[in-house]
């Protein structure tokens, strides 16, 4: 049985992926980083549906955290590989640019995009070695064409794509794939806060999408079925840019 690990998985997008591809017959690993009751749900799910999956709780902007419970989760399964990684874990600080705090510039930095170098780095040599990988990152609308007040959320998805284009690019050799994912809004507790019925009349399908919604995709990307598909981008935005 493949094992992926979906971070960010206690919430939002990153919960629904991380039951759909329990539900798809992986082992499911769940990061998240604080919301352990909103992980055990997510494990539930998962378990209800039929599937199986752990918990495995790090902060994924801190290379020493991520180090450490990804080398003792293979200390703790030493026959095991994870061969397909979700990197969901992501956060918005909006703000516009001219009063950006420092920190506001930095968390986003450090948790989309530091996250995405550290997590991927320590899992992708025993992908190369296995010669089989797959990789998703979840990027956003916003770092595809911009969002004012997102400069800082912007440039950090906006990295991330040009990261995975350059990163299928180098282990595409080794059957390892690297795609993104770019959800427009999306119902989580990103965007509760955000007024739906205004912002849903910019939205050619005329709706938030479901978190599901973007699951499906990366359902699919995952799949063996998507074997000659890499360095891709795809958005999941109702039409809102393509
Ligand atoms: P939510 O705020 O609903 O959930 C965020 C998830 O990320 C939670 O599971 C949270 O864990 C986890 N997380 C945050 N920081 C860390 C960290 N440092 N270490 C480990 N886990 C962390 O977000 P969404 O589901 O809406 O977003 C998921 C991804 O999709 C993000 O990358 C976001 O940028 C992207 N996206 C979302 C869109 C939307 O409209 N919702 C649109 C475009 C992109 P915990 O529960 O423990 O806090």
């Amino acid at each position: 049985m493949k094992i992926a690990l979906v971070t960010g998985g206690s919430r939002g997008i990153g919960k629904a992926i991380a039951v759909r591809l329990g539900s798809d017959a992986y082992h499911v690993i769940v990061n998240y980083r604080t919301n352990e009751s909103e992980a055990r749900d997510t494990l539930e799910r998962i378990r209800s549906a039929g599937g199986s999956g752990e918990l495995l709780s790090f902060d994924v902007s801190n290379a020493q955290e991520v180090s450490r419970a990804l080398d003792q989760w293979h200390d703790a399964n030493p026959d095991k590989k994870i061969s397909i990684l979700v990197n969901n874990a992501g956060l918005a600080r909006d703000n516009l640019m001219v009063f950006m705090s420092d920190q506001e510039w930095k968390d986003v930095m450090a948790t989309n995009l530091d996250s995405f170098f550290f997590v991927t780095r320590h899992l992708l040599q025993n992908m190369l070695v296995g010669k089989w990988g797959r990789i998703v990152n979840i990027v956003s609308l916003s770092g595809q064409k911009g969002l004012p007040g997102q400069v800082n959320y912007s440039a950090s998805k906006g990295a991330m794509i040009a990261a995975t284009k350059s990163l299928a690019m180098e282990v595409g050799k080794k059957r390892v794939t690297v795609n993104a994912v770019a959800p427009g809004f999306i119902r989580t507790d990103m965007t509760k806060d955000l007024d739906e019925k205004q912002l849903s009349a910019l939205v050619p399908l005329r709706r938030f999408g479901e978190p599901e919604e973007v699951a499906e995709v990366v359902s699919f990307l995952v799949s063996e079925g998507a074997s000659y598909i890499t360095g891709e981008i795809i958005s999941v935005n109702g039409g809102m840019y393509s």
